[in-house]
């Protein structure tokens, strides 16, 4: 008989039909309902057997996390909860769980104990919730950009630039680690490498999505991203997706209002296909808020909040505006903030991207016409000389979770921007031709995918976010 998922057979009006289906045990109560789950869904489809017209030790093999497959009539459900539920006519055991060895119990665990034990934690209502809800918002970044004229562009995982001289890269190499070639001066002789250079994994997709940009128009890219940053906190992995989209003809404003744009349409998207999930993680974290004091609590459930984002536009400032803010601001003044704000130049640290989000305009934010000395390179230089064309996007409890600018275009000034910084223009000519064969104004962004999906599903630590993190110290599974 084909198997149907639980998703369909809950909303399947009972009939005299048989139906079959395949998942893992979460409970089996009384000796008669077991609550099968099949990750399809949130919600478990109630099973009903007869323990006097079944195998003893079969039943006794029903353990939690055990897989089975049930057969039989779907009949409205009596208990509270659900619509249906299975009338089990025949039950196969397809793989047994022992219960005294599975770490999983039928209770509360924390997320710290489910992160040592990631290779079980999808079977909870939790991560199952977050991975789904994590696809839909993968898939609507696909649909906005599809719908909106955009080339997916593959860009190169292993290269042998290093797009935001930042160098935390991860090498890629094939020589041995032990004795390696040497050149004359006694480093490791990477032109005996694979790829007769030294090589790493990507850091950014952007230098690459230009170039497809300059000739497709208006493409971009969803893919892994590496950075060997050493900074152990909730919101960076040292492997996660990045969404970068690049855009012939576009300047700043036009980067800001696609850029927002584009968070609300995969907001709007989880919030239609995603509801259950969400509701449950709504629920999730009110639960998490009111073991908070009172004060720490925040102002607004998951739903309402994704809501609030969805109906009001994000406000715009000047990142010089911005200073004069945190410098009047009284966090400032009463200096509570570690890194006080002092003078126009400073690099704003999330203290203080948090505090104009979250307590003086208590809505996303796009700051733009940051200090060139604090930003890339290849950012536009404004006509003052001193700021650049960038812009970064702030959410509520995430900080930043887009940074784009409009592209510098003109050839001899890109030339000595990256000169000021120790690029050597030689080694990027492929990157500077675009400047000499056509060139024209344009821009993009990069939105960190992990980011977006902790905004959306209200979770804390960015590593419950992603199957597998890895961070310092962990790339374990
Ligand atoms: P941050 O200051 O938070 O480290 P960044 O300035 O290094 O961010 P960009 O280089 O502009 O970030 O990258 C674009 C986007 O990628 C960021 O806005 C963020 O959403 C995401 N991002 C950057 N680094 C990480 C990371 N280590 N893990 C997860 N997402 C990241
Ligand atoms: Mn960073």
């Amino acid at each position: 008989m084909p198997q149907q998922a639980i998703r369909e057979l809950l909303r399947t009006a009972p009939s005299d039909q048989k139906h079959a289906v395949s998942g893992w045990v979460r409970t089996f109560r009384s000796n008669r309902f077991i609550a099968l789950n099949d990750g399809s869904c949130l919600e478990n489809l109630q099973c009903v057997v007869d323990f006097d017209a079944m195998d003893d030790a079969l039943l006794k093999r029903v353990t939690t996390s055990a897989c089975i497959e049930v057969s039989g009539r779907l009949v409205p459900s009596v208990g509270k909860g659900q619509s249906v539920e299975l009338l089990v006519e025949s039950l196969i055991l397809l793989g047994d769980s022992n219960p005294e060895e599975y770490p999983l119990q039928p209770k509360k665990h924390s997320l710290e104990f489910l992160r040592e034990i990631a290779h079980l934690r999808m079977r909870t209502n939790t991560f199952g919730a977050v991975m789904r809800v994590r696809h839909h918002a993968a898939f609507a970044v696909h649909r906005f950009f599809n719908e909106s004229g955009f080339f997916y562009l593959h860009t190169p995982i292993i290269t042998a630039s290093d797009a935001e001289g930042a160098g935390e890269l991860f090498r890629v190499t094939t020589l041995p680690a032990q004795n390696p070639p040497l050149t004359e001066n006694g480093d490791v002789d990477f032109g005996q490498d694979f790829f007769s250079n030294a090589t790493n994994l990507t850091v950014s997709g952007q230098l690459e999505g230009e170039l497809g940009a300059m000739a497709l128009g208006k493409v971009y890219t969803f893919g892994p991203t590496f950075r060997a940053e050493n900074s152990n906190t909730t919101r960076h992995l040292a492997e996660f997706w990045m969404i970068e989209p690049e855009m012939a003809f576009y300047d700043l404003s036009m980067n800001m209002d696609l850029a927002e744009e584009f968070c609300k349409s995969i907001i709007a998207y989880v919030l239609q296909h995603a509801k259950e999930d969400l509701a449950f993680l709504d629920q999730r974290l009110t639960e998490e808020e009111s073991l908070k004091p009172k004060e720490q609590r925040a102002e607004q459930g998951l739903l309402e909040k994704l809501q609030f984002v969805l109906e009001n536009p994000f406000v715009r400032l000047t990142y010089t505006e911005a200073i004069a803010i945190l410098k009047a601001s009284k966090p400032n003044q009463k200096g509570q903030f570690k890194y006080p704000v002092d003078a126009w130049g400073i690099d704003l640290q999330s203290e203080h991207e948090r505090y104009l989000v979250e307590k003086h305009f208590k809505a996303p934010v796009i700051l733009f016409d940051y200090p060139a000395n604090i930003k890339a390179f290849y950012m536009r230089l404004n006509e003052d000389g001193k700021t650049v064309r960038a812009m970064d996007v702030l959410f509520p409890g995430i900080g930043e979770i887009v940074g784009g600018s409009q592209r510098e275009e003109r050839h001899d000034v890109l030339v000595e921007k990256m000169k000021a910084v120790g690029i050597d223009p030689a080694h990027l000519s492929w990157y500077l031709d675009t400047r000499k064969f056509g060139t024209c104004i344009h821009s993009g962004f990069g939105l960190g995918f992990e980011r977006m999906v902790q905004f959306v599903t209200g979770m804390g630590n960015i590593r419950d976010v992603i199957p597998f993190p890895r961070t310092p110290g962990k790339a374990e599974f």
